[in-house]
């Protein structure tokens, strides 16, 4: 009997959700001990302290991470989260789900996540672009196109990636585009990756309504978080015919059952930065957002903040997690319980982003550019094909779909290293 030995490094709410998330899964395939917790268990971190001088010549020090979760099917990959709550714990928890994630969808590549506790927000652009470069000036040893590579998320974007990409390839003597993805389309980035997220959600979101027989054009969608993820879902279900009846950001959010008008709210927000105070409708708070009747529920911001305390009032038919770990494991079980809600799980629903950072990443290797249709097409049918595969999964062995879809993911990873052996 294997155990493993390990420290309280990455302890936390959120790292243990991972871990029971990951157990659950584990015992549903009965994983052999000898290569559960090899597989459970982050591989490596670097944690990293960023002096940054601001603008009144004084000098703050962030602190950072980066958390390389699997490498044994391919260079690690995941985003890199500013935040003033990043912590490791959290930090790893992401990486997890981005091994099971990239497994899920057949990508050649394992899971990583990175983070700095800084508020992006409260830094001037001249402030972010040290931190960024800062960051990348710690990592150099670190990452790679073949090792690691990072890409936005939460709080970075591509003009972060930009900066990255560029520390990089100084230090390493050429033009390195394949070291991060997310980059501006003048740094190599991909045609259809700023709003590659948003829209495979969107996408998976009107495929299971398809499948429940619910016309998109008389589906009402609330979308938590107005970032990246959260807009560009809201713009594709919007076209697709959907009424947007509510959307938010870490300041509060709008309710109009007659629909939002997403142009004026992005337009608001270019110039306000946050949706304080937008008049698109009455104001609600992220809380009671959640609880509106609505056809689809989109979660796009933080962890777990569908609980055991909303569960069993969520008023939704469906709820696409475009956030990674929305859903805490009580409010799982809830849900499963319920039986009235579909809930397309985070490491299938949100995986467009990855899917297309991986095209940005082949383009950038082979020097050779693909167009926007192109790039959307065999995102979709990516996108088929991980849910054809958790369909089949879930079918097959009566799992909900999110199990079905991290036993599919956990298995690949295991089978790798299962294969690859134990060295020495
Ligand atoms: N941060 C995104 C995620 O959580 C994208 C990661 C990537 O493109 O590598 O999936």
């Amino acid at each position: 009997m294997s155990k493993a030995i390990v420290s309280s490094l990455y302890d936390s709410e959120v790292f243990r959700m991972a871990c029971r998330q990951f157990d659950q899964a584990a015992d549903a395939i009965s994983l052999p001990d000898a290569i559960r917790d090899r597989t459970k268990y982050p591989r490596r971190c670097l944690a990293v302290s960023l002096p940054v001088r601001r603008r009144d010549g004084s000098v703050t020090v962030f602190e950072g991470y980066r958390v390389q979760h699997n490498l044994s099917t391919g260079p690690s990959k995941g985003g890199i989260r500013f935040h003033q709550d990043v912590t490791l714990g959290e930090v790893a928890a992401l990486a997890m789900w981005m091994s099971w994630k990239t497994s899920l969808v057949g990508l050649p590549y394992g899971g990583a996540k990175g983070g700095v506790i800084v508020d992006p927000n409260q830094l001037s652009e001249g402030e972010l672009e040290h931190l960024s470069r800062r960051y990348m000036q710690e990592m150099v040893n670190f990452v790679g196109p073949q090792v690691d590579v990072p890409a936005p998320d939460v709080g970075t974007n591509e003009k972060v990636m930009g900066w990255m990409m560029d520390t990089y390839s100084n230090h390493v003597g050429h033009v390195a585009s394949a070291v991060v993805t997310g980059k501006p389309l003048s740094l190599g980035g991909s045609q259809g990756r700023r709003e590659a997220t948003g829209a495979g959600v969107a996408y998976l979101a009107r495929r299971y309504l398809e499948d429940l027989g619910l016309p998109i054009t008389q589906a009402t969608v609330a979308i938590q978080g107005f970032g990246n993820v959260g807009s560009e879902t809201a713009l594709a279900l919007a076209r697709a015919g959907a009424r947007i009846i509510a959307i938010s950001d870490y300041t509060g959010g709008i309710h109009n059952p007659r629909g939002i008008d997403l142009a004026r709210a992005l337009e608001y927000v270019r110039t306000q930065r946050t949706l304080r105070d937008f008049d698109g409708g009455e104001a609600v708070t992220n809380e009671e957002l959640l609880e509106l009747p609505c056809t689809i529920l989109a979660p796009c911001a933080l962890e777990r903040v569908i609980t055991a305390a909303n569960a069993p009032r969520l008023r939704c038919r469906l709820i696409a997690e475009g956030a990674n770990g929305p859903t805490t494991n009580e409010a799982d079980r809830i849900l499963e319980e319920r039986g009235d809600i579909e809930l397309i799980p985070d490491v299938l629903c949100n995986s467009g982003g990855v899917i297309v950072s991986y095209f940005e990443w082949l383009q950038n290797l082979s020097n050779f550019y693909w167009d926007r249709d192109e790039v959307l097409t065999k995102l979709f049918a990516m996108l088929d094909r991980a849910k054809d595969a958790v369909e089949a999964q879930r079918r097959k062995f009566k799992f909900s779909r999110r199990l079905a879809a991290l036993t599919l993911g956990i298995q690949r990873v295991a089978d790798a290293k299962q294969s690859r052996g134990l060295f020495p």
